[in-house]
C-alpha cells in the first residue's frame, strides 16, 4: 500500500504518476480518489518503492535538444531505466519563464543541491567542455548532446576525469538509433566494401557549432559504426562565409585500405539529406532503405540507454567499445580539421 495526500501535489503530476505506475506494471492495482483528496495506489510490485530513489536532473540550454529532454524526462517510456530520471530545473544565459513546467535555476544552484545528480548539456558544442566539466568537477553525472568536445584531448581528458569521479558520462548519439540506420546496418552485414561515399548537405548552422569534422560527428559515426575504424587520408574545406556556405570533403581508408569519401555541404537552401553510394563485392547500394518509423522516438531511446548507465545495468565491454568509437571519431575529426585547415590536403604531405 502506497498513500500520499493528494494537497502534496497537483492533480496533473498525481495523474501522471498513477498512469505511469499503471503502465510500469500491468498487474497492479492503480486507484485514485481525487474526490477526498487521497492517492490510493495498491502496487502488487515493488516499483513503486523503487520510484522514490530518483536521479533528479538538470537541463542545461534551451534549444531543440533541450526542450525534447525535459519533454522526455516528464513524461519517460514507461517501464524503462528512464523512470528512474526526474527534471529538477534547467539552465539558461537567458532569463525564461517556465518551460513545460519546469523552473530556471542558477547553476551554483544545481551544483549544490543533493537533489541533483545528473546534468544534461545540451547547449551549442563550443560550450559543452566547459559545462561538462563544472559538473563533473561537482561529482555530477553528465549526458551530453554530441560531438562532447571540440579536440580529441579535451574529451580523453574528460572522460579521464568521469572515471576519477566515479560518474558517467554519456554522449548521445541518435543517429545509430534511427530505423533506416538500423536497417543499413543491417543490410550490408556480410557485404564486403569495395569503395564508398556519404555527402551530406544541410542548412547553416548557428555559431557556436564548431568546424564541420564536429558538428558532422553523426556522420563520422555512421562510417566508423558501419566500417571499422578508419584512417583520413586527405581533407580540405571551402568556404564563402559571406553567402553562409561550405563544404568539407574528406578522404578516409578503411582497415581493409577501402577509400569512403565523406562530404558536408551546408548552405542556405540545401535540403538536409544524406546520400550514400557504397560499392560491394555484390552489390552497389545509392539509397538509404525503407524503414519504418519506430514506436519509440531517438531521444527517448537515447534517454533509455543513459539511464541504463546511470544504474550499472550495461555492459562493462559495451561501455569500453562506446567510449573507443567516441574518442576514435573525434580523433578523425581532428585530424580532418588539422589537414583542412593547413590547406594541403593530402595526409602523407603532413
Ligand atoms: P539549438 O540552437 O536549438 O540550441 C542551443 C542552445 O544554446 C539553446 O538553448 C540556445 O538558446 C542556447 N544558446 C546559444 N547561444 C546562446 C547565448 N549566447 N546565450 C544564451 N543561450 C544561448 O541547438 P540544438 O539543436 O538544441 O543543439 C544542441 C546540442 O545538441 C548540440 O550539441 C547539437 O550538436 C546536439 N544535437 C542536436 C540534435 C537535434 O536534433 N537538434 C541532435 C543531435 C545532437
Amino acid at each position: 500500500m502506497y498513500t500520499s495526500h493528494a494537497s502534496c501535489l497537483e492533480k496533473k503530476s498525481v495523474m501522471k504518476v498513477v498512469t505511469q505506475l499503471y503502465h510500469s506494471d500491468k498487474s497492479s492495482t492503480v486507484a485514485f480518489y481525487s474526490h477526498k483528496r487521497v492517492i490510493c495506489v495498491n502496487l502488487l510490485s515493488s516499483r513503486a518503492i523503487q520510484k522514490v530513489d530518483m536521479f533528479g536532473s538538470v537541463v542545461v540550454g534551451i534549444g531543440t535538444a533541450g526542450f525534447v529532454r525535459i519533454r522526455d524526462m516528464l513524461a519517460p517510456l514507461p517501464s524503462s531505466a528512464a523512470e528512474k530520471l526526474s527534471v529538477k530545473g534547467f539552465i539558461s544565459r537567458r532569463t525564461l519563464e517556465e518551460q513545460q513546467g519546469v523552473k530556471q535555476i542558477t547553476i551554483e544552484d544545481a551544483l549544490r543541491r543533493d537533489d541533483i545528480k545528473v546534468a544534461f548539456v545540451c547547449t551549442e558544442n563550443a560550450v559543452h567542455e566547459e559545462n561538462i566539466r563544472t559538473f563533473l568537477e561537482a561529482g555530477k553525472h553528465v549526458c551530453v548532446e554530441y560531438p562532447m568536445a571540440m579536440t580529441h584531448k579535451t574529451a580523453v581528458d574528460l572522460w579521464d576525469l568521469a572515471q576519477e569521479k566515479g560518474v558517467v558520462l554519456h554522449e548521445e548519439h541518435i543517429e545509430l538509433l534511427t530505423a533506416d540506420f538500423k536497417q543499413l546496418k543491417k543490410d550490408i552485414a556480410g557485404k564486403k566494401l569495395e569503395e564508398g561515399s556519404l555527402h551530406f548537405t544541410g542548412g547553416p548552422l548557428k555559431p557556436g557549432f564548431g568546424f564541420p569534422a564536429f558538428s558532422g560527428i553523426a556522420r563520422l559515426t555512421w562510417l566508423v559504426d558501419l566500417f571499422g575504424e578508419l584512417s583520413v587520408t586527405a581533407a580540405s574545406m571551402e568556404e564563402d562565409q559571406e553567402n553562409k556556405y561550405m563544404k568539407m570533403t574528406t578522404q578516409l581508408m578503411t582497415k581493409e585500405q577501402k577509400p569512403l569519401t565523406w562530404i558536408e555541404e551546408r548552405g542556405p537552401g540545401l535540403p538536409r539529406v544524406k546520400n550514400i553510394n557504397f560499392r560491394f563485392d555484390s552489390c552497389t547500394m545509392t539509397q538509404l532503405p525503407p524503414a519504418a518509423r519506430e514506436p519509440v522516438g531517438l531521444f527517448m531511446q537515447d534517454l533509455v540507454l543513459f539511464s541504463q548507465k546511470l544504474l550499472g545495468q550495461v555492459p562493462r565491454d559495451q561501455l569500453h567499445a562506446e567510449r573507443h568509437r567516441v574518442l576514435h571519431c573525434l580523433e578523425l575529426a581532428d585530424r580532418i580539421q588539422q589537414l583542412s585547415q593547413q590547406g594541403q590536403g593530402s595526409a602523407q604531405d603532413a
